[in-house]
Parts: C-alpha cells; structure tokens; sequence
C-alpha cells in the first residue's frame, strides 16, 4: 500500500469534512486524487498538509481546503464542460476531470502547462485539454462554458469570461487586490454581469492572475 494513502484519508477528513465539505463526489475526488503526484518529489511528504505549496515558477498548488471549497461550489454532475483558468500543477484538473464530462484548462507558463499534461496522461485523464495562453481571453472557441473556474486571483470579475458562460452557468472567481480576495461566485441569470446572482464564498490567497483583463504583470 502506498505510504500516501493514510496522509490522504487523513487531510479529507481532518482538512475537509471538519471544516464542512459535505459534497460525497468532491470528498471521493480528493481521497482517490494522488496529491502528491502534482509536485515536485522533494515535496511528496508535505503533500496532503493544510496548505499550498510551491510548484516552480513562483506559483503554487492551492490549499487542499480551497481545492475543495471551489469545486464543491461548482455544483457539478458529471455532465459539464467546464473551463478552468491557471493550469498549475494540473491537481484542479484532475478533480474537475473526475467530476465533470470534459475540461479546458489555460496556464500562462509553457513549462508548468507541459509537466501537467505529463501528469494527466500518466493517470489517464484524457478528457482534460489544455493550452498555453492569457486565460483572461478564455476559450472562445470552444464556449459557451457551463462552469469556469479561475484560479488565480483577478482584480474585478473579468467579462470576458462571465460572457463564455451558459445563462445558469456558475463562475468561480477569486477577487481583489495583489495580496487577499474575496472567493465569488457568480450564477449567470442574463447578459448582464451586474445582474448576476453573487456570492461571496469568504476570504483567500492567491498568486495573480496576470494578463489583458486581470492584472499587468
Ligand atoms: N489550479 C492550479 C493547481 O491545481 O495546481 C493552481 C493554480 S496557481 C494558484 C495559479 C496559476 O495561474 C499559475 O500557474 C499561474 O501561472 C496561472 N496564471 C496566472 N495568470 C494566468 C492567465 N492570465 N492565464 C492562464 N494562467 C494564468
């Protein structure tokens, strides 16, 4: 048995349920998910710890917590076509390739967005694309979306992507300055963003998101 079992059951239970995750197929994920995989071996013991770690490049891979908290706000059943925002380490991915039917997913930085794909390959999560790109464009081509997910944090709500939505489609979007935001998440009810339903999921720590509609470098 893998000496990473028990440090993964321990961090749903201990990180997750404990702090109110209820969502079965979310919790299942991220006890079946190997972590661990997603960095680099030196890191492989701190893997399932309650926080973010270092991935290269001077980005992370998110709190397992926040992991959680995202994609169980996503309200997913298995048949989305999702878009995620900021690749990284390609763990978001995985998740959200277990829970939804197919996942586009956006990294500005080339070499992270290759060693995730070499990671997805290897556990068979072919139903994951991704490109190298501005995410803050999104995915023309390939919207309408019914549920994007960014993870890296914006300094407003970027249209661009609340426009790539289905009308019901859920938008989960870390909001505010360099440093702390605000997790929102949006429910599209029309073209409007400003009539969209909001809410405000609580407070997060995010690298930035860098780009035409987020921020400038
Ligand atoms: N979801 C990732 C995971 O599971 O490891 C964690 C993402 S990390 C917190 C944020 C990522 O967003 C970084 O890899 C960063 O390079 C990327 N990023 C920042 N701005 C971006 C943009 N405009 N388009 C695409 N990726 C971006």
């Amino acid at each position: 048995m893998s000496r990473h079992i028990k440090p993964r059951m321990k961090m749903v239970t201990s990180q997750l349920i404990s702090r109110g995750i209820t969502d079965e197929k979310v919790l299942k994920a991220m006890e079946k998910i190997p972590r661990h995989l997603f960095v680099d071996e030196g890191l492989h013991d701190q893997a399932y710890a309650d926080n973010p770690l270092p991935i290269g490049e001077r980005q992370t891979i998110s709190q397992p917590y926040i992991v959680a908290l995202m994609t169980e706000a996503l309200e997913l059943t298995g048949h989305e076509k999702v878009l995620e925002i900021g690749t990284g380490s390609g763990y978001q991915a995985a998740i959200l390739a277990e829970l939804a039917d197919r996942v586009f997913s956006i990294e500005r930085i080339a070499s992270l967005a290759d060693r995730a794909r070499k990671v997805l390959d290897s556990l068979g999560y072919y139903n994951v694309l991704i490109r190298v790109g501005d995410g803050t464009y999104g995915w023309k081509e390939e919207s309408p979306f019914d549920v994007i997910i960014v993870t890296a944090g914006a300094p407003h709500v970027p249209k661009t992507l609340f426009d790539q939505l289905t009308v019901g489609g859920r938008l989960i979007v870390p909001t505010g300055d360099r440093h702390t935001q605000k997790l929102l998440k949006l429910t599209r009810t029309s073209n409007e963003l400003d009539k969209a339903e909001t809410k405000d999921l609580g407070g997060c720590r995010f690298v930035n998101l860098i780009g035409e509609y987020g921020w400038k470098g």
